[in-house]
């Protein structure tokens, strides 16, 4: 390395943070929840200065997992890293189900098989990360199970104690996970929003940090590392992506992620159709995609038996349905029965036992198809976020 390529190698780590409501910059070096307007706040980095060594190319030897994305990350110090394994997941290819449904090319990017059974694994690794960087000393967060796993197993391997609250209906084998991994676990008769309040008291009397679903700006960013990976396994970006979403995290991850691709010289304008598929009986954004709205109303009585998709309200809902908007893509509800006859043909077609969640994806292409915005000739990828052992015993309640 000369000179002069010594002087512009970039530090590692992000540059500033912006608030996605108004657009204000704010420095990165400090523990931060939402922005001063009740905002997520997203990180940006120096892609220019990392545009000439950070290439697909210069990735594709690194380490099989998500910090191989490190300059696009926020963590500054590698003593920093906390790693379990996480992401680097397998995309893979489903001819019998694209035949069951009848479209060209169908592959599974399976999350499963991250180390506490689900995608929550990318957000939680960095999101501990960055506050393990920068001096937090206690994390909590309110949880529809899987989040808490993640939170429970990177705060462990960080050395730092854990609060967790969840619903009591939360699925057996993810509540013992938790309590195996050392966390603090509180059992609420509520929803996740109800959780969310013990989490808010316990910030203000005790000084814990709020790992929520961007409430804080890292999860977003481990998370994003779908859409990196997406792209290297798959040498393009494919012409419909299909999300279960709950807060969202993974699509506006995602959606983030190409356009940073897209300014690093990666891939051009193109994007994929991003649909978001919700559950009967909890799909706000599904709601306020077909009224055209920016924002999305809380909706009431949430239920199904899909944990990951009891969200009744997301603090990032416009980001979600912009990059709906943005992509040509769409939404639509499934109920939990089509979910569960999905998770068992999928099991069946391919060898992954799929979450209820990753069930809802297969089942949404079809109505997708009927709407006219997934076409036989398209190349489609759903997500199965997590690992069917997670729900052992969960019943669909709708069937
Ligand atoms: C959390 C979760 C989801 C929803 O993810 P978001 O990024 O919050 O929308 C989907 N599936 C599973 C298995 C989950 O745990």
């Amino acid at each position: 390395m000369d000179r002069s390529e010594a002087l512009r190698e970039p530090l590692r780590g992000a540059s500033h943070l912006e608030c996605t409501g108004t657009g204000t910059i704010i420095d990165c070096e400090q523990l931060i929840g939402l922005s001063s307007t009740g905002k997520p706040l997203f990180a940006r980095y120096d892609l220019e200065a990392i545009r000439a060594a950070f290439t697909p190319h210069a990735v594709s030897s690194r380490r099989s997992d998500l910090w191989r994305y490190e300059e696009v990350l926020p963590v500054r110090n590698r003593e920093a890293q906390v790693s379990l394994g996480e992401g680097w997941t397998p995309l893979t290819e489903a001819p019998r189900t694209a035949a069951r449904l009848g479209v060209r090319r169908l592959l599974i990017k399976n999350e499963g098989i991250n180390p506490t059974g689900s995608f929550k694994d990318r957000g939680l690794c960095l999101a501990v990360s960055r506050a393990l960087e920068l001096g937090a000393r206690e994390l909590a967060l309110p949880s529809a199970g899987n989040a808490g796993s993640a939170a429970a197993a990177y705060g462990a391997a960080a050395g730092l104690p854990v609060h967790v609250v969840v619903p009591s209906d939360t699925p057996a084998p993810i509540l013992e996970e938790i309590a195996a991994l050392g966390a603090d676990l509180q059992l609420l008769d509520g929803l996740i929003s109800d959780c969310g309040k013990v989490v808010r008291r316990g910030v203000e009397e005790h000084g814990w940090f709020d790992l929520s679903t961007l409430k804080e700006p890292y999860r977003v960013e481990g998370k994003k590392t779908m859409g990196y990976e997406l792209f290297e396994q798959l040498g393009h970006l494919p012409d419909a992506i299909v999300y279960p979403t709950g807060g969202g995290t993974g699509l506006i991850g995602m959606w983030k992620a190409f356009d940073e691709m897209e300014r690093l010289g990666w891939i051009g304008s193109e994007r994929p159709k991003m649909f978001t598929v919700q559950a009967a009986g909890c799909a706000p954004m599904v709601r306020a995609w077909e009224y055209g709205a920016q924002h999305a109303d809380v909706w009431d009585g949430a239920a199904t038996y899909a944990s990951g998709l009891r969200v009744p309200g997301a603090v990032g809902d416009f980001l979600i349905l912009r990059a709906l908007r943005e992509s040509g893509g769409g939404a639509v509800a499934v109920s939990d029965r089509a979910m569960a006859e999905w998770v068992a043909r999928l099991g069946a077609d391919t060898g992954i036992f799929a979450a209820p969640e990753g069930g809802a994806t297969a089942a949404a292409v079809q109505p997708l198809m009927g709407m006219g915005l997934i076409h036989e000739e398209d190349e489609v990828v759903l997500f199965n976020t997590g690992s069917g052992l997670k729900y052992a015993g969960m019943k669909p309640l709708d069937g």
